[in-house]
């Protein structure tokens, strides 16, 4: 089954609405139409930007999407602080992050929490992008398809083939995010392929052959082409360089 590749843009904590504003109108400037054909572009700007982003591109019919890079496992109530899946597909969020290291590791969410995130984007329409990924000492002992594959079949606890078939998942090493350090192209490849195959074990081949599996960790416009090439990868979680509007422009022209 041919699969789009995706090329997601993390801005994690950064840029305010006005920024935000600017940064996707100079993404849309630097990435002529022709290439929507080819890759799916996506924008993940922080909560308080949703609104701006999603208004520029409704009103000037921008090619790329937008999601969220959380949100609550509940729908509303008592969760002062939080973002709910209702609240985030009003404003037309095409998918949201969950399960990222940084939330894993800063707000100490576990297996149950993301598991519950990922039903709760599937409630309200919205496509998880569910991260998974391994630390350096799982790596180096050798653990790092397992401890993957183990997060997966963990998040994805009472959610259905019908929604799994939607699913977008994306290896992100720990060691690779944010550090320059990327993962070799075949490194990408075996995890991203175990992750495939544990998705067939569990929903059959057809399903597990439409679910994009992104890779994510110091992807640059340097290196994504090579990984993109391997047959499991289809497409990328871009933190830092999705903050350069020619950089970021670039890398989905390649992907
Ligand atoms: C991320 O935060 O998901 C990520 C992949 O970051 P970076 O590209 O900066 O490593």
């Amino acid at each position: 089954m041919a699969r789009k590749p995706l090329i997601a843009g993390n801005w994690k904590m950064n840029l305010n609405h006005l920024e935000a504003l600017a940064l996707v109108q100079k993404v849309a400037f630097a990435l002529p139409e022709k290439y929507y054909a080819k890759v799916e572009v996506a924008v993940l700007p922080p909560f308080t930007d949703i609104r701006s982003v999603q208004t520029l591109i409704d009103g000037d019919k921008l090619l790329m999407a937008h999601g969220a890079q959380d949100l609550s496992p509940h729908d509303s109530g008592a969760y002062t602080g939080d973002v709910s899946g209702v609240m985030l597909a009003k404003l037309g969020c095409r998918y949201v992050t969950v399960g990222h290291s940084e939330r894993r590791e800063i707000h100490g969410e576990d297996d149950a929490t993301v598991n519950a995130k990922v039903r709760a984007a599937f409630r309200h329409g919205i496509v998880p992008i569910l991260c998974v990924g391994e630390g350096l000492d799982v790596r180096e002992a050798g653990e790092h398809v397992a401890h993957t594959t183990r997060q997966l079949t963990a998040a994805l606890a009472e959610v259905d083939a019908e929604q799994a078939a939607t699913l977008v998942v994306a290896y992100e090493p720990v060691w690779a995010i944010g550090t320059g350090r990327v993962a070799s192209a075949a490194d990408a490849q075996e995890v991203c392929a175990a992750l495939r195959e544990a998705l067939a074990t569990r929903y059959g081949a057809e399903v597990a052959a439409g679910v994009r599996v992104l890779y994510g960790g110091s992807v640059k416009a340097k290196n994504v082409g090579e990984i993109v090439a391997e047959a499991d990868v289809d497409g990328a979680l871009v933190g830092g360089a999705s903050l350069d509007a020619d950089e970021f422009a670039q890398l989905c022209a390649i992907a």
